[in-house]
């Protein structure tokens, strides 16, 4: 007969979990989502602009501007760049697919980059190889939420005299070198989707900028490419941020620093259980930079056997991204053959993510970590 307390840790512990932040801040949500229905004003109003502000503040960049998603965000900094059809963008192998669909949105052709292995983020070294006379922008990525090594990238873009965009869809508040993830690039794009580390309850987006002619020149795009009222002077779409949005995404940004601060100190206890684990690799912070966990991503050889064991202890994880860019069915026409970005490549087959939210609880970390010990024991 099982005793009533000698098993509490048998409750599922999700690898995401949004309940418990709206059970915190809910009633301030249903209060500014109330403020705008009251106001009737839906689309490019207060709560917009007060947040583009707010984000910019944030990233301690001078411009934002907010759209609908974070992949509209890069497709429309990708334009205002200059980036058109037939033209190529340097952009790292390993990340979600979105930072290659935007490049391909505009008829642009993608040329891939691998990673460091100890960061998944774009090598440096790397953009050397792959740059060509076509060559028009770059695109680093942020993965995880740990910045990549911007100094050589900045320093290479300069030298070729080519935009720099930075995808923080998983890095809002990370840090490089004492300055934030967003303000190093001509311009920086952010998503909040409802999972990432500052999320909607839908979709939206951000491009942050320190040129006024740039973040201008976006805020046309967003418009129809509209100048002034009903007067375009080139093609732009629909990619606006709505008021209800703004304003969900104006009470969590209240509540960032302390969220993060909360996923930090997650982080830290699951890397000092770990390592007593032989056989997974932390993640790694390196030195002056400040990772903010969008995900806690380990390493292991056997990581689909580890999978399934902690799924059936109730304990949920994802494999971001089980596909390096390159070898995407989408990419097929490029004829990359596999063993051409070798650390992305392994990493695919061994990146595993743990359950990272600021509502998780040191003992149930605890419990992931003795779940993954018991595995790689036997
Ligand atoms: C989420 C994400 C995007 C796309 O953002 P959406 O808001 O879902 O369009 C782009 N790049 C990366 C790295 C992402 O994680």
């Amino acid at each position: 007969m099982s005793h009533p307390q000698a098993n509490p840790r048998s409750e599922p512990i999700p690898q995401f979990d949004l309940s418990d932040q709206y059970a915190a801040v809910g009633a301030e949500i249903r209060t500014a989502i109330d403020r705008v229905l009251s106001s009737q004003q839906f689309v490019l109003g207060r709560e917009g602009a007060a947040f583009e502000e707010e984000i910019a503040v944030l990233c301690g960049v001078a411009h934002g501007v907010g759209v609908a998603s974070g992949t509209e965000a890069l497709i429309l900094a990708l334009r205002a760049c200059g980036v058109q059809a037939g033209d190529e963008v340097l952009l790292p192998t390993y990340t979600f697919v979105a930072t290659g669909s935007a490049v391909s949105a505009l008829g642009a052709k993608p040329v891939f980059v691998d990673i460091r292995p100890e960061t998944y983020n774009l090598d440096p070294v790397e953009l050397e190889r792959r740059v060509t006379s076509r060559t028009r922008a770059i695109i680093a990525v942020h993965l995880y939420g740990l910045a990549a090594d911007m100094d050589p990238i900045l320093a290479f873009a300069k030298s070729r005299k080519l935009p720099l965009i930075e995808d923080c869809a998983q890095a809002i508040g990370a840090l490089y070198k004492g300055r934030r993830a967003g303000s190093f690039g001509d311009a920086a794009c952010f998503s909040f989707y409802p999972t990432k580390n500052l999320g909607a309850y839908g979709d939206a987006g951000m491009i942050v900028s320190n040129s006024a002619e740039l973040a201008a020149h976006l805020g046309t795009l967003r418009n129809h490419g509209q100048t002034t009222m009903y007067r375009s002077s080139e093609p732009g779409w629909n990619s606006r941020l709505d008021e209800i949005q703004a304003a969900v995404l104006r009470v969590k940004l209240r509540h960032l620093a302390e969220w993060q601060g909360t996923r930090r100190s997650h982080a830290a206890e699951y890397t000092r259980l770990l390592r007593q684990v032989p056989g997974v690799m932390p993640p790694h912070e390196p030195e002056g930079l400040e990772h903010v966990y969008h995900q806690y991503t380990i390493r292991t050889e056997q990581r689909d056997a580890l999978q399934r064991h902690l799924a059936a202890r109730r304990i949920g994880t994802t494999v971001y991204y089980p596909y390096p860019l390159h070898l995407q069915p989408l990419y097929a026409q490029l004829g990359h053959r596999a063993g051409a970005f070798p650390h992305a490549e392994r990493a695919a087959q061994e990146v595993l993510s743990l359950p990272m939210y600021p509502e998780l609880r040191k003992d149930q970390i605890a419990h992931v970590v003795e779940a993954i010990a018991e595995f790689l024991k036997c």
